[in-house]
């Protein structure tokens, strides 16, 4: 067999590799496992949705292969859904593209324009497509670091003039995975001018924009003037309506980008089936209240976790967006140790920080995505440990 490229071996160890191993010990010994570990919601996609599945399917006109780009009426349903939903115009044909899941665009995007060494400005701590991507493709990351002072919002006047020059990508993720932080317009606009200045594209990944709570509204790049010059934006039906399997996704703004991302495309996948399409134009006309409802059941949940982990000794502030709680690890612990912790005291998963990059070192990400019931269960098994927070 011949030798696997230097780009692959740069892959670290699976990130989880340890935690997965500890788990399937665990439930070798008859722990009941608790996992708040991956962002992958517990509740079935919505029955509208299903529904409609159901009917695209039993078309036979769904068989074939799907137009690359999306089919016509699938984006016409993406720009309607950002006008009404954003008050942002998108022409449906220049201005966005279907996505197989966002992840792949997110990825995609890189060989459209890197060359290699090529940098992009990768958030850490941040979603790992991001810096894999950029190394996979040839690129190179350079961090930008999220600081909890800064509400983990990029200081954009720290970052070096000349890396910002050679930057080519910028990657933006909020509300954001894993710190669970929201930017305001007024972030957005600011950086529409920087980026402008350097010349860069800032690529807003979008994923957690309607999973938010207490009446906060999630805003998009697109909404600043003039963002559609360097913007363009990922968005994925994944975490909105309860479809990570489904895998569908789109990206919308400047045209030299979708048109850019659209032939890296064309030569590598076949778009998305057809009836999935269908699907997730349903999907876009979801109303609001049903939405609402969803968002309830994680507000729920993260009410239950903040105030608990707040009783054992944590300060933590409900989060406004994601169905992450991004937390600090205790005195003595790094993020793995803490984690590896938890699992083998209490059978609980939780993601080392550490993961996410070098400034996610010293926290650990839970996710919301098991029942109120065990959230509590959760809890209780931490104090019985002694498990707190120390600062
Ligand atoms: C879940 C997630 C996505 C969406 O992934 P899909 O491929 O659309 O399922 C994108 N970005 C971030 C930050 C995520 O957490």
């Amino acid at each position: 067999m011949p030798r696997t490229s230097k780009r692959f071996e740069f892959i670290p160890p699976y990130l989880f590799a340890e935690i997965d191993k500890k788990k399937a010990a665990a439930i070798a010994r008859g722990v009941d496992i608790i996992n708040l570990g991956i962002g992958d919601p517990d509740k079935p996609t919505f029955s509208h949705i299903v529904e409609a599945m159901h009917k695209a399917i039993d078309d036979p006109s769904t068989h074939n292969y799907p137009p690359y780009e999306g089919i016509a009426r699938f984006r016409q349903a993406v720009a309607t859904w950002y006008q009404t939903r954003f008050g942002v115009t998108l022409d449906p044909v220049e201005e966005v593209v279907s996505l197989i899941g966002s992840k792949e665009g997110i990825a995609h995007l890189l060989s459209a324009y890197l060359d290699p060494g090529d940098i992009v400005l990768v958030p850490s701590p941040g979603y790992p497509v991001y810096k894999m991507g950029t190394i996979l493709t040839g690129g190179t990351p350079y961090y930008i670091p999220l600081k909890e002072s800064n509400g983990f919002l990029p200081e954009l006047d720290s970052i070096p003039e000349d890396i910002a020059k050679k930057a080519k990508i910028f990657y933006v993720n909020y509300p954001n995975n894993p710190t669970a932080a929201v930017a305001d317009l007024k972030f957005y606009i600011k950086l529409v001018a920087w980026a402008k200045k350097f010349d860069l594209l800032i690529a807003s990944d979008l994923a957690y924009s309607e999973m938010t709570y207490d009446g906060y509204i999630a805003p998009s790049i697109l909404e600043v003037e003039g963002a559609k010059d360097i913007a363009i934006e990922f968005h994925s039906l994944s975490k909105s309506f309860n479809m990570t399997g489904w895998r569908i996704g789109m990206a919308v703004g400047n045209k030299e980008a979708i048109r850019a991302l659209g032939t890296i495309k064309t030569n590598v996948d076949s778009g998305i089936f057809k009836a999935i399409q269908e699907a997730g134009i349903v999907a876009l006309t979801t109303p609001a209240p049903q939405i609402e409802q969803n968002n309830l059941v994680y507000k729920e949940r993260r009410d239950v976790l903040t105030d608990g982990l707040n009783r054992l000794g944590w300060t933590l502030s409900p989060i406004k967006a994601t169905f992450y709680v991004w937390a600090p690890v205790p005195k003595g612990y790094d993020s793995a140790s803490f984690c590896s912790k938890v699992l083998e005291d209490c059978g609980i998963v939780v993601v080392p920080g550490s993961g996410y990059g070098p400034e996610g070192e010293g926290y650990f990400r839970i996710a919301l995505t098991e029942s109120v019931q065990r959230i509590e269960e959760a809890l209780l098994r931490l104090k019985e440990k002694g498990i707190r927070y120390i600062a």
